[in-house]
């Protein structure tokens, strides 16, 4: 922040024109923004310049492997849940180039890939996709080892948050206590009040950078009914979840049943095409790719996401450590919400439920950690 730019209120009121007022600060400030857009019948993160290009009038339906968009009978920007991609689809890109090597006379000469030094600004991450950057920050920036790429686009981010005004069917952020209201990680927080003769934002301060981006927008005092809407909006998403699950002792539920028949159930549904773990906003799975050209004279070395579903994955020698998907599918969810917590200290699982929607046989991890629950309390209680 500027000395002479003086912090705006917390919380403040805009209106269509001034949420563009807003992203157009942002662009003018040298932030590429990016948020929801619709795109092949599906709400996407895309480069946006204006609020037009925001999902006005959408919404979507979401069960176990279903996906639609609808719409809505008002003009809501952010009348939907979440779509296919998270935000680590540019925090930590599916493919990023490490380094390349060129021949010279003396030798290889290897050329490290600079960090980006583009900035960022996200424009419409709820309460869940906040919670999955924190976990992934613990992951890529919190260890002895440092990924230098995910840092050099997370430390530059401006995070343009909004409390969710609708669950989608397959949410369970209450039951994961990650949502559906932002609490923290945010520049700005915006709740969309529209009613039949208003349609406004309330917005909130969460950082320096973010009091300037509001005071340069413009914008009016939040009344205290605005407030007391706003705060509605999020209760009555809260109470509309389209799923739950227990988690205070998933951990242990999983733990102390790893030879459970519930295993070989679901395998024989999982297909182990891994669209859990692609549209999963914490999994950060990747391997390594060298490629070189023809003449030999040049060599690049790729990282892009991979799965603890591909054979390849769990490949040492001699052969796959997990060769049948029981035992993938196993690894993939008691790591989401067992062993998560003993490696970086909290679940893997924020419960946005795009595991369950984007299962083209409709797995449902809430589900499947119900049938175990069921099955061992029915033994329990016959013993
Ligand atoms: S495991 Fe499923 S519900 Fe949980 S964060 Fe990943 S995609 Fe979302
Ligand atoms: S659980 Fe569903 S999405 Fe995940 S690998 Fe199996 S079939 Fe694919």
């Amino acid at each position: 922040m500027r000395a002479d730019q003086q912090p705006a209120a917390p919380l403040g009121v805009v209106t269509l024109d001034g949420l563009q007022a807003l992203l157009a600060g942002l662009r003018r400030r040298g932030f590429r923004t990016i948020g929801p857009t619709v795109r092949d019948q599906a709400i996407v993160y895309d480069d946006i310049e204006s609020v037009d290009d925001l999902p006005r009038g959408w919404t979507d339906e979401q069960d176990g492997s279903h996906y639609r968009l609808a719409r809505r009978d008002d003009e809501a920007l952010f009348g939907y849940a979440v779509g296919p991609q998270a935000w680590k689809r540019f925090l930590y890109p599916p493919t990023t180039r490490l380094w390349r090597a060129e021949r010279e006379q003396d030798g290889l000469r290897v050329i490290a890939e600079p960090p980006s030094t583009e900035r960022l600004a996200f424009i419409g991450v709820r309460s869940c996709e906040l919670h999955a950057i924190a976990i992934q920050d613990r992951v890529l920036l919190g260890g002895e080892y440092v990924d230098s790429h995910y840092q050099a686009r997370r430390e530059g981010a401006f995070i343009v948050a909004v409390n969710c005004g609708k669950a989608g069917g397959t949410c369970f952020c209450v039951s994961m206590n990650a949502g559906p209201k932002v609490e923290q990680g945010f520049d700005l927080a915006i709740t969309e009040l529209i009613g039949e003769d208003q349609h406004v934002f309330l917005v909130e301060a969460g950082s320096d950078e973010g009091r300037v981006a509001l005071a340069e927008a413009p914008h009016r005092a939040a009344t205290q009914d605005e407030i007391d809407a706003a705060q509605t909006v999020v209760a009555r998403t809260a109470a509309s979840m389209g799923r739950e699950m227990r988690s205070d002792d998933v951990r242990e539920l999983l733990l102390s049943n790893l030879e459970h028949p519930r295993w070989d159930d679901v395998a024989s549904r999982c297909l182990s095409c891994a669209n859990c773990t692609m549209v999963c906003p914490t999994c950060f799975c990747t391997t390594v790719e060298d490629a070189s050209d023809l003449t030999g004279e040049h060599a690049e070395r790729w990282r892009r996401w991979d799965s603890c579903f591909t054979m390849d994955f769990s490949y040492i020698h001699g052969g796959s450590v997990r060769a049948s998907a029981r035992s993938r599918y196993r690894q993939w969810m008691t790591h989401k919400l067992a062993t998560w917590i003993d490696q970086f200290g909290s679940s893997g699982c924020v419960g946005c439920g795009r595991c369950i929607t984007w299962c083209p046989v409709g797995i449902d991890i809430t589900e499947e950690a119900r049938a175990i629950r069921a099955s061992t309390a029915a033994a329990e209680s016959s013993s």
